[in-house]
């Protein structure tokens, strides 16, 4: 059993892709080909913003959006304690200061209190400038957006909505992506949406940083092909990437993100009184990257992760430790804040094998060795 099945994906779309894939060989447009700004097209479309530009990783979308407001030395951003390292590694990288969330135990996204005591910390503290805020929708699931959006206007900071894992993902009829003043996501295979390699965009609907952005990707270009007008980096999505992505994205929103969720909500009839099952707040849509779920104990997560190992049940834990526990941020200043919902989260928390094209079979049996390690003869 796979942990997230692309291989049985290529199958069912082997036709069209090899098709796809093909074409491009046969204009031999590697760079920038037509696909490239079609796809942006499709993408911008679905997402409902005005401006899509897809660059080489998720990584590199965030540091374009980060350059595109000029963060840098001086600069703190508020990045939740509870992500892929990418959300607060891009603002390191530009020389800013990454200030540090707690997360909500419900959602498992940016707990907006946390983000408030952090900004204020920060201010009393008077030595660095708070400039923006990486909302990340982990797990798929958006984040808190019309809180998280208050607090922004409150005191005037930027929502860079981290959306690597959040593709397909709803909040009150909007889309995943449409969330931030930048918004990114990643096109990396395990994905919602994935390439065949690495991938990502980034979403706005302001037309000045769409152009810093697309500047920004292609080595800082200006309107004459050889004056370059700032310093810049190499980020393009290459043709071959947005073709596999044009394939992928229509079975992604003709049954791909429907059968995933149907599957999410049979985890959670069958799991529901044995785990700690997802939270989907009303009004809002995951594009389900994970399905996690919260075992009442490390040993229990652990217990329970054995058992499906010995039965060949791939599982993961996303992640084994916060953003202030890693080596590389352990000079960071915490402000005060503690992180007790992050730690334990991270003692306990299980993602399950999930793909639109997980078995019925399959999933009914991970859901039988779970309930084997929980139930109450466990
Ligand atoms: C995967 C991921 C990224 C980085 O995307 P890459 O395409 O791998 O560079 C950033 N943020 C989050 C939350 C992610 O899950």
């Amino acid at each position: 059993m796979q942990f997230r099945d692309l291989k049985k994906q290529y199958e069912v779309l082997k036709e069209e892709m090899d098709a796809a894939i093909g074409q491009v060989l046969t204009e031999s447009n590697y760079i920038s080909g037509r696909q490239v700004a079609e796809l942006e097209e499709t993408l911008a479309a679905y997402v409902g913003v005005r401006h899509c530009i897809a660059c080489a990783n998720g990584t590199d979308a965030l540091t374009l959006a980060l350059m595109a407001w000029g963060i840098g030395e001086g600069d703190a951003v508020f990045v939740p304690d509870f992500t892929f390292f990418s959300s607060a590694e891009t603002v390191a990288y530009e020389g800013a200061t990454p200030v540090f969330t707690d997360i909500l135990e419900d959602t498992f996204n940016m707990d907006p209190d946390s983000l408030e005591r952090a900004i204020k910390a920060v201010l009393a503290e008077g030595k660095l400038t708070p400039r923006a805020i990486v909302a990340v929708d982990l797990f798929g699931l958006p984040a808190d957006y019309d809180r998280i959006r208050e607090i922004a206007d409150r005191y005037g900071l930027y929502i860079l909505e981290d959306a690597a894992q959040g593709f397909g993902g709803e909040y009150h009829g909007r889309r995943a992506g449409s969330f931030g003043d930048i918004s990114t996501t990643s096109f990396f295979p395990a994905k919602p949406l994935g390439c065949y390699g690495d991938g990502g965009a980034v979403f706005t609907d302001c037309d000045e940083w769409a152009e810093l952005i697309r500047s920004y990707r292609v080595h800082g270009k200006g309107s004459d092909k050889y004056d370059n007008v700032r310093i810049g980096m190499n980020s393009r999505l290459d043709t071959i990437q947005a073709a596999v992505l044009q394939v992928k994205f229509r079975a992604f929103t003709e049954y791909e993100l429907a059968d995933t969720d149907a599957l999410a909500a049979e985890y959670a009839k069958g799991l529901r009184e044995f785990v700690k099952i997802p939270t989907i707040p009303e009004g809002l849509g995951s594009g389900w990257a994970q399905y996690s779920i919260l075992l009442k104990n490390r040993e229990e997560r652990d217990a329970v992760q054995a058992h499906l190992k010995e039965h060949g049940v791939p599982s993961m834990i996303y992640y084994q430790r916060g953003m202030h526990q890693q080596t590389a941020f352990r000079e960071c200043c915490l402000y005060g804040e503690t992180f007790p919902v992050t730690t334990d989260v991270c003692g306990r928390v299980l993602s399950l094998p999930l793909s639109p094209y997980l078995t019925r079979e399959d999933q009914q049996r991970i859901i039988g060795l779970i309930r084997e390690k929980t139930g109450a003869d466990a």
